[in-house]
């Protein structure tokens, strides 16, 4: 079955930008796919329209079967997002971030504590549970984004350019991560303008630019043109 369907995605921002003209996707559950391409192509927007932080112009996206226009609810509960800018207060200790998080999805707090600790244990936070969040490193607070997109056990997770100005061995960590969570069942979609890191980690691509989905293949296949 399918984890994300999207047929004729159009986005035009006011003002007349028009950051997505008819786009369709394809994600397999279980797979792990990138949508390549370079800045301004209509990556973001497109992450923003499927967990519905934008609203589109037109087409259609449904997560796991449900239409996002009928059954936001349920799609979103899908969903575990790590978006690119670091928005969590600054101000609050790791394990709290993670913990909230889970209230959210009406999860009690014993177990959000449990997930709390698994996430933040596989993800090398555990330490810092009692931190503030401001006190983290750049590539901490990735992880951290990462490990509360979790709490909620998503049958997806999205990834709007994870590793973008995250050194080289705290990026290859990551991509060791992912691809774990990825073979224990959770689809995956990142957004990279890197076409090593799509290279190294996924199944599936697309390539966008200017706003069309102009590529949709294997990566190995790919890889055979290049
Ligand atoms: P990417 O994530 O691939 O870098 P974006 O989806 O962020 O691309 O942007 C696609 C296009 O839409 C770009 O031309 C960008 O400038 C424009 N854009 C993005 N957000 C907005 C906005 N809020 N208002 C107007 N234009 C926007
Ligand atoms: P470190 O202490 O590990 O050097 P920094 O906080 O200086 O971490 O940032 C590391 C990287 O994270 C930077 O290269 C920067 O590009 C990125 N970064 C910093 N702040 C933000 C932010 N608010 N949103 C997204 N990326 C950020």
């Amino acid at each position: 079955s399918n984890a994300l369907t999207i047929r004729g995605l159009t986005k035009t921002y006011r003002g007349g930008v028009q950051a997505l003209k008819g786009v369709d996707l394809d994600v397999r559950e279980g797979d792990f796919f990138a949508l390549l391409g370079p800045n301004g192509a209509g990556k973001s927007t497109t992450i923003g329209i499927i967990c519905s932080l934008i609203n589109k112009t037109a087409g259609s996206v449904e997560v796991f079967g449900h239409d996002i226009d009928r059954d936001l609810e349920a799609a979103k509960s899908c969903i575990g997002l790590v978006p690119q800018e670091f928005n969590f207060n600054q101000f609050e200790p790791v394990g709290e971030i993670v913990i909230n998080q889970a209230g959210y999805y009406g999860i009690d707090r014993k177990l959000a504590r449990e997930r709390a600790e698994t996430y933040l244990r596989q993800l090398e936070l555990w330490d810092k549970r009692h931190v503030m969040a401001r006190e983290l490193s750049g590539g901490m607070k990735r992880r951290l984004m990462i490990a509360r997109a979790l709490v909620h056990e998503p049958r997806l997770l999205i990834l709007d350019e994870p590793t973008a100005g995250v050194d080289i061995e705290i990026r290859r960590s990551m991509w060791k991560f992912l691809s774990k969570i990825n073979a224990q069942g959770t689809t995956i979609i990142l957004t990279t303008h890197y076409l090593e890191e799509a290279e190294q980690l996924c199944r599936h691509i697309a390539i966008i630019n200017h706003g069309e989905a102009v590529e949709h293949t294997e990566m190995k296949s790919l890889l055979m043109k290049l």
